[in-house]
């Protein structure tokens, strides 16, 4: 590795985005030494209140982004729907944005997303374009149902999303997401849903955390569990998956490659988030890298960390829902050994918006996920808010 490469700590680490993975990748950062500057339309954010410096502009002002670009020495994102002015701006400035804007261009619509895939012969889950009237009667022909409809724009957790029992079905679907272009994909039977979250270094390296398993609620997910419990043979293949993926999409930083296991023992890939990944955040206890130290040393180009599972950790997502009775009591959790909590710092917990996450580590995959789920159940039991 050249040493010129390699951006050093102090040097400054620019986000675009603010929420938490911002967040989490700041605090990361921050023990390495690095300096973090975060970019979004957003005041006091998740990011904003870790963050050397907080630039509240819209995303579209691109002199605010210039200036932005101009006092950071790498860029990454954590919102990436932004991704293409911004990448244009910086290699105006010459400043490295990483993973590159290639990389945001292609998963940033799932239609490229899923062509990319199939074009680089990766297992996809069925799906076929929807443009007009006639390609969607083309496709529900072609699928079959159940299928979803999906907005090819990201959408995030489930937004963007309608599921289709019966032909006739389909064109009320597409009216609902706005007749907008969108993606038909067969409705997979799963056994269960996977996710592998992985990084590239600039030299080409290849880490991961193995394989996570993931349950998702109202398409939002819930559970993180790791080791996944499954055939070793296909925890190997989903890694070789990731692995391609990553190469063939020459990606620096982090990734996570979301996956079905259907009922024929078939790994099909559901979706790719070039970034840091809900899946991953029990990473922070569970290993010796977590996947935001990782992310901050892949874009800066230093060598990855070592990415060894400690013990067998189990994550739940908390919502805003669970702050229906006020303030959850935070001892009832943390008084279970082994439970560690993350709070995003949002001010607002409305429904359905992750407010922050627990962790436990124990002996077995059966006690952290039991324990996780425990100690969320007791924040949910306590009936009178909190006195401050
Ligand atoms: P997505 O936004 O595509 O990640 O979807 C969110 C969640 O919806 C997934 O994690 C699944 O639980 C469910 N889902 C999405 N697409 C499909 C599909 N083709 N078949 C079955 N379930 C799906």
């Amino acid at each position: 590795m050249k040493r010129s490469t390699v951006i050093y700590p102090p040097a400054v680490i620019g986000v675009f985005g603010s929420g938490q993975l911002g967040r989490m990748l700041a605090l990361a950062a921050r023990a390495m030494g690095y300096r973090i500057h975060t970019y979004s339309p957003d005041h006091d954010s998740p990011t904003g209140q870790i963050a050397d410096r907080e630039v509240c502009a819209p995303y579209e002002d691109l002199d605010a982004v210039r200036k932005f670009v101009r006092q950071v020495d790498v860029i990454t994102f954590e919102f990436e729907n932004v991704a293409a002015a911004v990448a244009q701006v910086a290699a105006e400035e010459g400043v490295p944005v990483r993973p590159g804007g290639h990389v945001l261009h292609t998963t940033q619509q799932r239609l490229r997303e899923k062509q990319f895939l199939r074009s680089a012969g990766l297992p996809v889950t069925p799906f076929a374009a929807v443009h007009s009237e006639e390609e969607l009667q083309e496709a529900v022909a072609q699928i079959g149902t159940p299928a979803i409809l999906k907005t090819a724009a990201f959408g995030y957790d489930g937004k963007g999303q309608m599921r289709i029992d019966a032909p006739e079905q389909a064109l009320s679907a597409w009216n609902t997401i706005g007749r907008q272009a969108a993606i038909l994909e067969g409705f997979v039977d799963f056994a269960c849903e996977l996710s592998v979250v992985a990084a590239r270094g600039m030299d080409g390296a290849f880490a991961h955390w193995g394989v996570i398993e993931n349950v998702h609620r109202n398409h939002i997910l819930d559970l993180s569990v790791a080791p996944a419990q499954i055939d070793p043979r296909l925890a190997c293949e989903a890694i070789e998956l990731a692995r391609a993926v990553l190469e063939k999409l020459d990606v620096v930083g982090v990734l996570c490659v979301e996956m079905f296991l259907d009922r024929r023992e078939r790994l099909l890939i559901n979706e790719l988030a070039p970034r840091p990944h809900n899946s991953g955040h029990l990473t922070i206890e569970a290993s010796i890298t977590s996947q935001f130290e990782q992310q901050a040393r892949a874009i800066c180009g230093l060598p990855l960390g070592a990415t060894d599972l400690l013990r067998p950790a189990a994550m739940a997502n908390l919502l805003g829902d669970l702050w229906s009775n006020g303030e959850p009591d935070w001892s009832t959790a943390l008084a279970i050994p082994g439970v560690k909590l993350h709070l995003y710092g949002k001010k607002e917990p409305r429904a359905g918006r992750k407010m922050g996450h627990l962790t436990a580590l124990a002996g077995t995959i059966e006690a952290a996920r039991t324990k996780v789920l425990q100690a969320r159940a007791a924040l949910a039991e306590k009936p009178d808010s909190v006195q401050r």
